[in-house]
């Protein structure tokens, strides 16, 4: 399991730069995220490039809690944990991709017993449909293999925008940056990237992070919205970035 970013980091002042968080207010409403717009000053660049040093100093290989085997088992393990928790996906996949870790042997494994295998996961009979469904894709249309572009990873069944960021990014190493729960709420309660819908806080994130941090980015920032950001009751007295975050409800 990687390792939250509970453990505060030295601090060192940030030098003054140049506005890059854009002007725009944070309008973002979530019922999920339970957390207000923030109308703030943008991060500076500076200020940018002194989170993510923080972020890699505390945790320099940060890694996903999604179990996996393989660039399959991940995309498969992705499309799975759809409003569900990685700890809740884990359980149940621990015992099915041992056996199942190719589309071939998913196939052969059948929708029913996968269903069974996977009933503990919520909209598990549509979650079921969908991976056998994307494992005859993947036989008849990539030669079993998982692609590697964008397009063809979001034109499998179950699978969208988020499940071809995560996959590219872990599986395959590209910088992608996928916006789930987490961090949407921390782009729009830190003022970091602010946006009204994930894949507008995917692009202003993709917009003020430094290269250099761009491949670790996604895990940082769903880390810290794991483990210290919470929804209800942020950690703000451990928080790393406390004293750039712009939250005006922060409680340090
Ligand atoms: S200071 Fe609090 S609200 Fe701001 S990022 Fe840290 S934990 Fe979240």
């Amino acid at each position: 399991m990687a390792k939250s970013t509970r453990r505060p980091a030295s601090r060192s002042k940030p030098a003054a730069a140049g506005p890059v968080g854009g002007k725009r207010a944070a309008t973002a409403k979530s019922a999920a995220t339970k957390s207000k717009p923030t109308k703030s000053k943008p991060w500076t660049a500076a200020e940018v490039h002194e989170a993510f040093r923080r972020f890699q100093e505390a945790n320099p290989e940060p890694r996903g809690e999604l179990e996996h085997l393989n660039p399959f088992t991940l995309l498969v393990a992705v499309v799975l944990s759809a409003q569900a928790t990685d700890a809740g996906v884990n359980k149940a996949t621990r015992e099915l991709f041992p056996v199942a870790d190719t589309p071939a042997k998913m196939l052969a494994l059948g929708e029913e017993r996968l269903r069974d295998a996977i009933k503990t996961i919520g909209l598990y009979r549509t979650k079921a449909k969908n991976v056998i469904a994307l494992s005859e894709k993947l036989m008849t249309e990539f030669g079993g293999a998982v692609p590697r572009t964008r397009a063809e990873i979001e034109s499998l069944p179950g699978a969208g925008r988020k499940t071809a960021n995560v996959v590219l990014n872990m599986a395959f190493g590209q910088p992608t940056l996928a916006v789930d729960t987490h961090v949407f709420r921390v782009g729009n309660r830190t003022g970091l990237a602010p946006g009204k819908t994930p894949l507008e806080v995917e692009q202003n994130l993709e917009r003020v992070i430094p290269p250099e941090f761009m491949l670790h980015a996604h895990h940082w920032l769903i880390l810290h919205g794991r483990y210290t950001c919470l929804a209800r009751k942020p950690r703000c007295e451990v928080c790393l970035i406390n004293d750039l975050c712009r939250w005006p409800e922060k409680t340090v």
